[in-house]
């Protein structure tokens, strides 16, 4: 078998609505995009960098760099995962490349990844993600929304600074903007509320048809979740109290479910054992996203007929999206029929 080839490029991406959640505030991102080749093929793979999380692109580079001068000749994507994973890759780094071979391997045996793992066709309509911290901002966001993609579901980002009051405003104002239309919201907190505060909402978003609530509890009050949970009115999923599926058991007496990203978890290897650790445990499951463009997207999409809840819509408020990929049909991210993840770039690498 020919020797695997690595190269990768930088992006900067720009959202075409900022981003308001717990934590602040995001324009744009910067995101590396992985190429494995071997032969005729190439793999694509996608990073989106963090310096909250400090997963830097220039480590990525150098360490990818360096993974690749050592091993050429790659032959099992679980060795490779577990290979980056001690070394300490950022988990990111780590998707990007896992990705990129299960695209490689998908196209070698010219089956989409859906295909080759037997998995069912997505069926869930995704999540779009409205995240403003004015009424008169969530209004706008989810009039574009309604006019270019016509969602079943919106996720509304609450928890932010201004408070429960002006949580509710922004709750009430994207109620009032879909009323009379066939759309459920859900929220997520990004763990922007206090224990007092989480029980207070739960009670009040249980009396406005919210679907459910997503990290409700700040960091330093995460230990309060057995008591939020006992008193819950709506499902409790956690988001970024779990990365990875050694994570779950810590929570899984006091969730509803996992919302599980390939950003956190390295890829979709990690992914699978993710789905199969939640479901042992009764929890439902969701996939998300963190600022992926249509290449991390495509890759998440073909796991989507294993879960119960999807929220894969990054690519959609992108101003300069660098592939092509998924389609967005009736509320469904639905995977390209072309082999591996099906992502295929258009655009030339952006100077950062
Ligand atoms: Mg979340």
């Amino acid at each position: 078998m020919s020797d695997i080839v690595f190269s990768s490029r930088v992006f900067a991406l720009q959202k075409k609505f900022s981003l308001t959640i717990s934590r602040g505030v995001r324009h744009i991102s910067e995101n590396l995009i992985v190429f494995l080749s071997r032969g005729d093929k190439t793999g694509i793979g996608e990073m989106v960098s963090s310096s909250e999380k400090g997963w830097y692109t220039e480590d990525a580079i150098s360490a990818l760099n360096n993974y690749f001068d050592e091993h050429r000749n790659i032959s099992s994507i679980q060795e490779t995962w577990q290979d980056l994973f001690d070394r300490n890759v950022s988990p990111p780094a780590m998707a990007a490349v896992d990705m990129a071979l299960w695209d490689l391997v998908g196209q070698e045996l010219n089956l989409p990844l859906y295909k080759l793992w037997e998995a069912p066709l997505p069926c869930h309509a995704t999540s779009v993600t409205v995240g403003a911290d004015t009424s008169e901002l969530v209004k706008e966001r989810i009039g574009y929304i309604l006019a270019h993609h016509k969602p079943y579901y919106l996720k509304i980002k609450l928890g932010l600074p201004g408070g429960v009051d002006n949580d509710k405003e922004l709750f009430s104002a994207a109620q009032e903007t879909i009323r009379g239309q066939n759309i459920t919201l859900r929220v997520d907190a990004n763990g922007g509320w206090s224990l007092k505060d989480a029980i207070h909402m739960d009670q009040w978003l249980s009396q406005k048809s919210c679907d459910y609530i997503e990290q409700p509890l700040c960091e330093d009050e995460i230990d309060g979740l057995p008591f939020l949970f006992k008193r819950r009115q709506l499902p409790i999923f956690l988001d970024e109290s779990i990365s990875f599926s050694k994570d779950i058991p810590v929570y899984a007496d006091h969730v509803d479910g996992v919302n599980l990203k390939l950003m956190k978890c390295g890829g979709i290897t990690e992914a699978f054992r993710i789905i199969c650790t939640a479901k042992a445990h009764n929890l439902k499951t969701m996939i998300g996203c963190m600022s992926e463009s249509q290449i991390g997207i495509s890759a998440a999409c073909h796991l989507t007929g294993m879960l119960d809840f999807v929220d894969l819509d990054s690519h959609l408020n992108l101003i300069n999206n660098p592939a092509t990929g998924t389609s967005f049909i009736e509320g469904i991210i639905r995977p390209s029929p072309l082999a591996g993840h099906g992502a295929k770039m258009i655009l030339p690498s952006a100077e950062i």
